[in-house]
């Protein structure tokens, strides 16, 4: 049978060798020649190729098959390793990683249970481990590996609800979350995935600086109580997604344990200062109850790596289910190491391997200094927007995003600022020249970039500016600019 040959085992080993190399080789020649981050193609024209590729008659080919994903992918992706890629959370990634993706999927243990993937579950573990010791947790830590920030936020908050519900006499509509206004918007997600109430999720206003007033988390607290309903967790963001904003977790953490309040650290984003010189901006986080981090935004990691880490491995347990077919009780009585008893996930991913050989082969102080790279050169971006006078920009970052607009006169009216920016942002992809995001603040449009890169330098980010200046200018001194946007 002519299909067996496509399977990796002792007879394919040569074809999977070979097959990975083809690949790999297509993916260098794309990351060696692009010279913008994106061609600016419009979905519908890519779309008309996609569509009319007939899935049921296969290529039948290696080659072929590469040349038509190239036409139809690598030609037109969005390359995050080139330097003017300043939009998203999205890091270029390390190649001791990418070695781990290779093996990983090629193994392709699945870390739900230990006669699943022996060393796996061990390599998993032990950097569990790594991560809360870095942390600072304490000697009952635990955790796992998820497949984002979402989904460990929402199994941190699964755990607070779950522990909120046996410590209290109380419903899970009575239960209630605190995050800043700047908090990222899969807490609410997660509200809504664990049944609480629509509105259970408060907003506590921040500071000037964008980070979450403990004086207003004390009063919303407070307001709770007095309300009837049960405070079930607040959310410290440690590195807000638009600002960068480190909450002030110290007195988050006072107020927490005062009160008898679950803390979440949401360091998506922020997790990358554990292994920077800057570690003293997360202090506090080893007092939190839960952690995110996502080692695919500032660990240079490709998509999916992160993981849920806990002070008391004990409130896993409400993850815990057994089945007879895969972990019976006996397996945990006999202590064989199975991940799925911590886990809503069942087959899993061995995402860790990508962080055990980048831990391994560049180890942690390297992967910290290119986070550091990427601060330092935010840093450098804020002075010089700060000194031109086309652009207002906000808060000057602690991490590494700018957030921003054009806007070179005080009588340019509010209304026409929104729209050159909306402008320039959809302008500069369309060109594929760069890419930078958007968000809102107070109601009005502003541009935002995200650094990640440490390749990308000050004069990478005067082009963009440059650029930016460019279209908005254009919009608002033609016509030609407002029927682009009209349409
Ligand atoms: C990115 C981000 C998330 C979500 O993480 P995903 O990996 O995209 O699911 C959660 N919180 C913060 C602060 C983030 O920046």
């Amino acid at each position: 049978m002519q299909a067996l040959s496509h399977l990796l085992d002792a007879a394919g080993a040569d074809r999977y060798r070979l097959a990975v190399a083809d690949g790999a080789q297509r993916v260098a020649r794309r990351i060696t020649a692009a010279g913008r981050p994106f061609t600016g193609i419009s979905p519908a024209r890519l779309a008309a190729d996609i569509d009319t590729i007939d899935l049921d008659h296969p290529l039948g080919d290696t080659t072929a098959a590469l040349d038509e994903l190239d036409r139809v992918y690598l030609r037109d992706a969005v390359y995050f390793h080139h330097p003017r890629y300043l939009a998203h959370l999205n890091c270029p990634v390390v190649v001791p990683a990418l070695l781990g993706e290779t093996v990983l999927s090629a193994i392709n243990s699945s870390l739900d249970t230990w006669d699943q993937s022996a060393g796996g579950t061990l390599i998993e573990r032990r950097l569990i481990d790594w991560t809360t010791r870095r942390i600072g947790l304490g000697p009952l830590a635990d955790g796992v590996f998820t497949s984002g920030g979402t989904q460990s936020n929402v199994h941190a908050l699964m755990l607070a609800r779950d522990e909120a519900l046996d410590r209290f006499a109380c419903s899970a509509g009575d239960l209630r979350i605190f995050a800043s206004e700047y908090a990222h918007f899969s807490v609410t997600k997660a509200a809504k995935l664990l049944g609480l109430a629509e509105d259970a999720v408060i907003s506590v206003p921040g500071t000037a600086d964008r980070r979450m007033s403990p004086e207003a988390l004390r009063r919303s607290l407070a307001a709770c109580r007095e309300a009837g309903l049960v405070p079930m967790a607040v959310v410290a963001t440690a590195g807000t997604t638009d600002f960068g904003s480190v909450d002030p977790l110290p007195q988050l953490a006072d107020l927490c344990r005062r009160t008898g309040v679950w803390l979440h650290v949401d360091a998506a984003y922020g997790c990358g200062l554990l292994v920077s010189r800057r570690r003293r901006l997360l202090d506090g986080i080893e007092r939190a109850d839960s952690v995110t981090v996502d080692y695919h935004k500032s660990f240079f990691q490709p998509v999916s790596s992160s993981a849920i880490l806990v002070r008391d491995r004990a409130v896993l347990r409400h993850a815990t289910y057994h089945a007879d077919y895969l972990n019976p009780k006996r397996a945990a009585e006999e202590q064989l190491p199975n991940q799925v008893d911590k886990s809503p996930q069942t087959t899993r991913r061995f995402d860790a391997l990508k962080l055990w050989l980048t831990l391994r082969i560049m180890g942690p102080d390297a992967v910290g200094s290119l986070f550091d790279a990427v601060v330092d050169l935010a840093d450098a971006g804020w002075r010089l927007l700060d000194g031109d006078p086309r652009f207002e920009v906000l808060v000057r970052p602690q991490l590494s995003t700018l957030v921003f607009r054009y806007l070179p006169s005080s009588d340019m009216d509010a209304e026409e600022a929104d729209a050159a920016n909306l402008y320039a942002r959809k302008a500069i992809a369309e060109s594929g020249e760069a890419m930078v995001a958007g968000t809102v603040v107070d109601g009005r449009h502003y541009l935002k970039l995200t650094l990640l890169n440490p390749r990308t330098t000050v004069d990478d980010i005067g082009t963009v500016l440059d650029l930016l200046a460019h279209h908005a200018e254009t919009y608002a001194n033609t016509s030609v600019g407002s029927s682009l946007v009209a349409a």
